[in-house]
C-alpha cells in the first residue's frame, strides 16, 4: 500500500483544527498529524483513539513547530487571538509556521485567515484579530508558500456563547444583540469546517494561491432572531442596537467585536456557493439550530 501523504494540524483539540482532523481521519486520503501542547489531555487522547499521531508543539515555540511540521505534505494553521488579545503576538506565531512551512518545502498549506481590515480601510478602521490574520496571509503569499486562506464567517456556535438571546426587561422575550442593522451578516458551523479544508487540500491546483470566503448562509439579525423563535419555540428578535449604543455595553471583548460588526457592514466576500461545493451538506443556520436546539432549552 503506498504511502500516504501527512497533515499537520494545528489547533487540533479546537473547534477548527479539531473540525479538520475529522474530516480528513473520515476521507482517509491523508495521514493525520494532531498537535496539541499537551498530548495528555482527553481531547488529545480522543484525536489518538481517533486514529490521528498526536504531537506536542506550542506556537510560541520554533523548534516544536519544525519538529510538528517535518517531513509533511501539508498543513491546517491555525491561530488563537482570543488566547491572548495580543496583535503582535498572533502575527509572529503565524510568521513563523509560514516561514517553516517555506523552509521545509511544505505543498499546500490551509490557513485559516481574515482580511486586514487596517489597510483595506486605509487606516479608518482596525479590527485587531482580522488585521493580523490578513499580515500573516499577505506574508505567505510574499515568501511564496503554497497557501489556500480560509476566511471563515461567524460562527453559528457565538449563538450559543457570546452572542447568545439575552433576556428581554419584559422576563419573557429574547433579543439578539448584534449591530448589523438591516445589514446580511455571513454565518457557518465551524463543525463544517472540516470537509472544506479536505476537498481544498484534495485539489491544490485549483485552490492553492486563493482566498476562500466561507459563508453557509447570508441572514440579517431579524432573519437569524425569526429562526431562533421558530426552532425554539421562544420569541427572540434584533434589539436593533446601534454600533454606538452596543460599544457602551459591558460586554466581554465589546470593541474588538464592535469593529468586527462595523467590518461586516462592508459586507466581506464571502461566498455561500463555493462553500457549498467544497461542503455539500454545509448546515444552513436552520439546520444548525435544529441540530443544536438542546443547547437553547433553558433560555
Ligand atoms: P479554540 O476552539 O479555542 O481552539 C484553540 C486551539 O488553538 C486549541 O486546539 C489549542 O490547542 C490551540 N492553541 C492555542 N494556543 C496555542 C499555542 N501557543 N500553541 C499551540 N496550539 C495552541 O479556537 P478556534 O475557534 O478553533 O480558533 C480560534 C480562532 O478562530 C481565533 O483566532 C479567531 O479569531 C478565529 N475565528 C473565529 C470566528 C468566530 O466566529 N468565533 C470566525 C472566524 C475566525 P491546545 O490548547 O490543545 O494546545
Amino acid at each position: 500500500m503506498a504511502c500516504k501523504k501527512t497533515i499537520t494540524v494545528f489547533g487540533a483539540t479546537g473547534a477548527q483544527g479539531g473540525s479538520v482532523v475529522k474530516a480528513l481521519l473520515q476521507d482517509k486520503s491523508f495521514a493525520v498529524r494532531a498537535v496539541t501542547r499537551d498530548v495528555t489531555k482527553p481531547a488529545a487522547q480522543k484525536l489518538k483513539e481517533a486514529g490521528a499521531e498526536v504531537v506536542s508543539a506550542d506556537l510560541d515555540n520554533e523548534t516544536s513547530v519544525k519538529a510538528a511540521l517535518k517531513g509533511t505534505y501539508g498543513a491546517f494553521v491555525v491561530t488563537n487571538f482570543w488566547e491572548h488579545m495580543d496583535k503582535d503576538k498572533e502575527v509572529k506565531q503565524g510568521k513563523q509556521i509560514a516561514d517553516l512551512c517555506k523552509q521545509l518545502e511544505l505543498k499546500h498549506v490551509i490557513y485559516s485567515g481574515l482580511e486586514n481590515v487596517q489597510k483595506l480601510t486605509g487606516g479608518k478602521l482596525e479590527v485587531p484579530h482580522f488585521d493580523s490574520k490578513g499580515l500573516v496571509e499577505e506574508y505567505f503569499r510574499q515568501i511564496k508558500v503554497p497557501m489556500t486562506s480560509v476566511r471563515l464567517a461567524f460562527y453559528f456556535e457565538n449563538f450559543l456563547t457570546l452572542c447568545r438571546p439575552q433576556k428581554c426587561q419584559d422576563g419573557k422575550t429574547y433579543q439578539l444583540v448584534i449591530p448589523m442593522g438591516d445589514i446580511p451578516m455571513d454565518g457557518i458551523s465551524v463543525t463544517d469546517l472540516g470537509p472544506i479544508v479536505c476537498s481544498v487540500l484534495k485539489n491544490p491546483s485549483e485552490y492553492a494561491g486563493k482566498d476562500i470566503g466561507l459563508s453557509a448562509d447570508k441572514l440579517t439579525i431579524r432573519q437569524y432572531a425569526e429562526i431562533m423563535s421558530e426552532v425554539t419555540g421562544k420569541t427572540i428578535v434584533d434589539s436593533k442596537i446601534t454600533p454606538e449604543a452596543y460599544i457602551k455595553l459591558d460586554l466581554p471583548v465589546v470593541q474588538e467585536m464592535n469593529s468586527m460588526f462595523l467590518f461586516y457592514h462592508m459586507r466581506p466576500d464571502r461566498n455561500v456557493a463555493l462553500t457549498r461545493k467544497l461542503n455539500p451538506n454545509v448546515k444552513t443556520f436552520k439546520q444548525f439550530m435544529e441540530a443544536n436546539k438542546e443547547a437553547f432549552k433553558d433560555l
